[in-house]
């Protein structure tokens, strides 16, 4: 990678050089240990950017994820709104600076000029992603975006991640043929602020039946302070013909503008951030461990040999004894 001083980055970034915005999120995504000193100096420079919509949205694979967001992202950009996506796989890893399999998403989106998408593998490191991508949608919220989009493949804790680091968290499905609601667990459902059953065009009957099943489930989970009447919300939608996605956009904006005038969205991000400091605070506490010799290895030799207790190790490990 090309080595720009950290401050001079943090201002192309936040003049919206979307090179320089590609290259920081290459930058604070690097695994490589002595890049994380200039990716830290990055984001401590980074100028709070105006306040922008970040939007989470998660799926099983299949539901029609891609074909919504560029379906939205193009109608967004239509009206002179500035999209980014950030479209984190767990699964995919990077082989020689591309992704694989991800060759031909949303390529009419990409070639808008107020766009910007940034696929992400993961390498199956699920909390990496979570580290990692919370500073990229700062950065993109500092290059000026309007909407950011963080979307996630539906696979076991990515959903909590993505509902963790956005502001209104959509869950994508297809219409169910049963009636079963998929297996979305619990905790998904109540981290959902909207969802979305996607391909309505192809049963509108089925999609119906599902928005009913959907709409019984969530009216059996609490109500959230941040919530105004009416949401949690269910709609059908399809990416495909377009029919339903004006609606979906207006309820994902009317209820982020709610959450921001009555001051939920501050309180939501201070949440967030203290979230992310105590994620980021054991990761590292784990990395010391790992690579401190001495603390790695008499420490676990001796909680392995059973001499000592795992909590009284964690204590002295902490410590520094
Ligand atoms: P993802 O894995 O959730 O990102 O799903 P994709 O966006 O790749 O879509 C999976 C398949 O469903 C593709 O073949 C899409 O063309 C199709 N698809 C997506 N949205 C719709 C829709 O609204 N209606 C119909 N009929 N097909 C759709």
């Amino acid at each position: 990678m090309e080595m720009t001083d950290p401050q001079t980055l943090a201002a192309a970034v936040a003049r919206g050089d979307r090179r320089a915005l590609a290259r920081a999120i290459t930058l604070v995504e690097s695994a490589r240990e002595d890049h994380r000193p200039r990716a830290e100096a990055l984001m401590a420079t980074l100028p709070e950017g105006p306040c922008a919509l970040r939007l989470g949205m998660s799926g099983t694979p299949g539901a029609g994820k891609s074909t919504l967001i560029e379906a939205l992202g193009m109608r967004l950009a239509g009206r002179g709104s500035r999209v980014a996506v950030l479209a984190v796989d767990p699964s995919s890893q990077r082989s020689g600076g591309s992704i694989l399999g991800d060759k031909t998403r949303m390529e009419r989106l990409s070639r808008e000029g107020g766009a910007f998408i940034r696929p992400s593998p993961a390498g199956g490191q699920l909390g990496g992603v979570a580290r990692r991508t919370r500073e990229a949608v700062r950065l993109c919220e500092a290059a000026g975006f309007d909407v950011v989009i963080v979307e996630t493949v539906g696979v076991g804790q990515s959903e909590t991640l993505v509902a963790e680091m956005t502001d209104v968290f959509a869950l994508v499905l297809a219409p169910h043929g049963g009636d079963d609601l998929q297996g979305v667990k619990r905790g998904v459902m109540e981290a959902a602020d909207l969802i979305l059953v996607n391909k309505a065009d192809r049963d509108p009957a089925a999609a119906a039946h599902t928005q009913g099943d959907y709409a019984s489930a969530l009216r059996l989970m609490r109500r959230r302070a941040m919530d105004p009447e009416g949401y949690p919300r269910v709609m059908t939608v399809s990416a495909l013909t377009g029919a339903g996605l004006a609606e979906a956009w207006d309820a994902v904006e009317r209820l982020w503008s709610w959450r921001r005038d009555e001051g939920h969205l501050q309180r939501l991000r201070a949440e967030q951030r203290l979230r992310w400091f105590e994620a980021e605070f054991m990761a590292l506490a784990l990395a010391r461990l790992h690579r401190d010799g001495r603390l790695a290895g008499d420490l676990r030799e001796a909680v392995a040999a059973g001499r000592l207790s795992p909590p009284e190790a964690a204590r002295r490990a902490l410590g520094g004894a």
